[in-house]
């Protein structure tokens, strides 16, 4: 061990946003007393030829370095950490799970700004006010101790006051009003400094029915500690207003909430709810807001100014100052699930972090993930369900219809048609989902059989006839639209399959006194587009609407009363295990746009396989029986939630440098011997080039998941340290949500 430096006898552990799996030494500034640091602070360090931000994490009084080896901190960026204790203990389990660099982990964490260094100082919006019984008590009863009562005398007179308004008017007195508070005579309220509101909510609750009541009620008994609930309710059950009255709840006990959301266009419809509801400050995060609104809602959050965070996945790790609810909102979505750099699902951890901080977790699904469907069944989660419409809303007849041998134009059947036109005629609006979009999927040469491919990927190039281009949707590759064959000059170029663009034009044509919205990652690309449509389709402006898997989220369309899903079948074959529950999953969560109003509704769904058991399963049994069949499946097969996984994925300009280098880490990994760890191996990726690369795979999978990560950790340090880990990029992704 080193001696002791000189100064203030303290070292920093501090962790830097570079990917090495370990913290790093300096010296702490002279004079530093260890009760001024905490972990959690930013700092400055000196690293290789300049200077880094870094993240205080540990302290202690000697180092396994020579200390004539340690450099000093530049300087500290922070007088009070901006992450707690349980923050940054949270941020280190993430990183050992997840096997990621510590320094990237926390810099997640943080918003641009505040990453980078800037300043973390927020105007305070916080108030202090009176409670009920703070109204009603004699201050005299309060003549033993003057200054407690002195402050109550203050605030009788006055509205609300801020800590700046109480800073000028009194010393000391976060003490005093520690003390009121204590005595319950005061209280604290997240009000928006420009009113004056000291009500936690504006609307009223909606009556609720039984069901409702019951899972209220349930997770209500349980705020205080941890729990993790499954709320399993059909679209339009009611799910969100029981969120909101739970909610209610902890605000009630002056506690913040965290609402998680897959996707940010979801946020719009389901924060005006809330803000109509809820008269707290309300906080936003999720990736289109710009670098300053992020970091004041991080820091509203962390100094808890706002009640309510609602943000996707990365606000998870936003830092509370008294978090007393986690609710994720569709938590089978694979959203919540970042897929690339740092790998990790905010279900996964939600939980973790819940169970850190006593707190319960409300996890909500019209189609719950399989994993979370298990857990319910082993009593590990509490399941609470909502089996049947809120109000007056039915719910809708799923069908199939067999399209084989049947007259097709351009995707729609004829049978269809006949529905649409039905439909139309009452006044009601259709739906048509097809997960494709562009004009086709293949463009074909007649003649010779040439196929117009991405030169970089294993994949064709996708018709966009609008913008007269063939893109690929695997890379950035755009290029004009071909009318004749470069293989043999013919011009019989012909468009082959399906996609949203071809679908519209023939609605255009079919339904020419009719109004048709196409809503895909195309047609919304505008800010604000999508809202538009939205708003359109709303306000009964829009008679079809045809669109990928962007319609399958979270929108309400009272005025829906047809659903078609146009091809099934394409997503009933595929490599990927996960394949059917993501194809379960889209298919309930489309049909439930469908008669949300007081008209009940239909799905039709053309296919050619109605006898797939998937299928069959899904229509005459329902969701819940589908996964359960799926689950044993999984069972059987040894497959997750059965086991554990994690893929280790790797990619290089060449050819052999990604084989040879996922070679070598299976012999190392078989070096460390740990045999009941399967390993998988190595295989090129199910698309083996994407973007000029050529991708390959390895594929751990345990029994036990205690036995799959002390592998893992045993293993990370020695890829590392590969020189072969510097010609390659690679990646390890611990419960991969897909195998691509
Ligand atoms: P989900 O989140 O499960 O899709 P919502 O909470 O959005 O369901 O509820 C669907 C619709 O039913 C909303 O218009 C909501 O206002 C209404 N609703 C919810 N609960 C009730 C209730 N107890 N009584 C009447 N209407 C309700
Ligand atoms: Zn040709
Ligand atoms: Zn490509």
């Amino acid at each position: 061990m080193a001696k002791l430096p000189s100064g203030s006898g303290l070292i920093f552990k501090v962790a830097l946003p570079v990917p090495i799996y370990r913290l790093f030494d300096y010296l702490a500034p002279d004079n530093t007393s260890p009760h001024s640091v905490a972990p959690g602070m930013r700092l400055e360090v000196p690293f290789g030829k300049g200077k880094k931000i870094a993240f205080l994490v540990e302290i202690v009084r000697h180092s396994d370095l020579a200390l004539d080896k340690l450099k000093p901190v530049t300087r500290m960026l922070d007088t009070q950490p901006l992450l707690s204790a349980k923050d940054v203990q949270l941020l280190r389990w993430v990183s050992a799970y997840y096997h990621h660099p510590l320094g990237g982990v926390i810099s997640a964490a943080f918003p641009t700004a505040l990453r980078l260094g800037k300043s973390a100082l927020l105007p305070t919006q916080k108030r202090y006010a009176l409670t009920e019984a703070g109204k009603t008590i004699d201050s005299l009863q309060l003549k033993r101790a003057p200054k407690q009562k002195a402050l109550l005398e203050l605030l009788q007179t006055q509205p609300p006051l801020s800590e700046a308004d109480l800073s000028q008017g009194c010393v000391n007195w976060r003490s005093t009003i520690k003390q009121l508070l204590d005595k319950q005579l005061v209280e604290i309220i997240y009000a928006d400094t420009t009113s004056t509101v000291t009500r936690l909510v504006n609307d009223d609750a909606l009556p609720c029915n039984p069901q409702q009541q019951a899972a209220i009620t349930a997770v209500n008994d349980s705020l205080g500690r941890f729990a993790v609930f499954l709320l399993e309710g059909v679209t339009g059950s009611g799910k969100t207003e029981v969120y909101m009255q739970i909610i209610c709840s902890v605000l009630a006990r002056g506690q913040q909430v965290l609402v998680l959301v897959p996707e940010i266009t979801l946020t719009p419809q389901l924060e005006e709810r809330f803000r109509r509801r809820f008269a707290v400050n309300i906080a936003i995060a999720h990736s289109r807001l710009t670098d300053t609104q992020r970091q004041t809602a991080w820091l509203n959050i962390r100094q808890g100014e706002s009640a309510i965070l609602l943000g996707t996945r990365s606000a998870l790790f936003t830092p509370f100052k008294n978090l007393g609810l986690i609710i994720l909102d569709e938590e089978h979505d694979s959203s919540f699930k970042q897929q690339e750099g740092f790998r990790f699902s905010a279900r996964d951890v939600a939980v973790v972090r819940a169970k850190m901080l006593g707190i319960p977790v409300l996890l909500g699904s019209a189609t719950p993930s399989l994993e979370s469907l298990y857990n319910a069944a082993n009593r590990r989660y509490t399941l609470l369900q909502l089996p049947e419409r809120a109000g007056a809303a039915i719910a809708p007849i799923l069908q199939l219809l067999d399209i084989r041998n049947k007259k097709i134009q351009e995707g729609l059947s004829e049978q269809l048609l006949a529905e649409i036109a039905k439909t139309l005629a009452k006044n009601e609006q259709v739906l048509l989902f097809l997960n494709r979009r562009g004009f086709a999927p293949t463009l074909i040469c007649h003649s010779c059989g040439w196929v117009a491919r991405c030169p970089r990927c294993d994949a064709n190039l996708i018709i966009h006839s609008q913008k007269k281009q063939l893109r690929c949707h695997h890379c950035a590759r755009e290029q004009r639209l071909l009318d004749q064959c470069p293989a043999c000059k013919s011009n019989e170029l012909t468009a082959l399959g399906l996609g949203t663009e071809r679908v519209e034009n023939v609605l255009n044509t079919l339904f020419a006194d009719k109004t048709v919205v196409r809503l895909d990652r195309d047609s919304t690309q505008r800010k604000g587009s999508l809202e538009n449509y939205l708003a359109q389709i709303n306000q009964g402006q829009v008679d079809i609407i045809l669109g990928t898997q962007m319609l399958a989220k979270g929108h309400h369309f009272p005025n829906v009363t047809l659903v078609a899903i146009l091809d099934v079948d394409s997503g009933l074959f595929s490599i990927d295990f996960h394949a059917a529950e993501k194809l379960a999953q889209m298919i309930v969560q489309v049909s439930g746009r469908a008669g949300r109003g007081e008209k009940s509704g239909k799905v039709v769904m053309q296919t050619r396989r109605p006898d797939h058991p998937l299928l069959t399963t899904l229509i005459t049994e329902g969701y819940n029986s589908f996964a359960m069949t799926a689950l044993a499946e999984r069972k059987q097969a040894l497959l997750p939630p059965f086991s554990y996984q994690a893929l280790l994925r790797v990619h290089a300009a060449d050819e052999e440098p990604p084989q040879l280098f996922l070679t070598t880490v299976l012999e190392l990994a078989q070096s460390i011997g740990n045999h009941s760890v399967q390993i998988l191996g190595p295989v090129a990726a199910p698309m083996a080039r994407r973007a000029g690369f050529y991708r390959y795979q390895l594929l751990f999978q345990g029994s036990k998941r205690r036995e799959l990560h002390t592998l893992l950790e045993a293993l990370m340090p020695k890829i590392t340290a590969l020189k072969l880990a510097k010609k390659v990029r690679w990646s390890l992704d611990v419960d991969p949500v897909d195998l691509y």
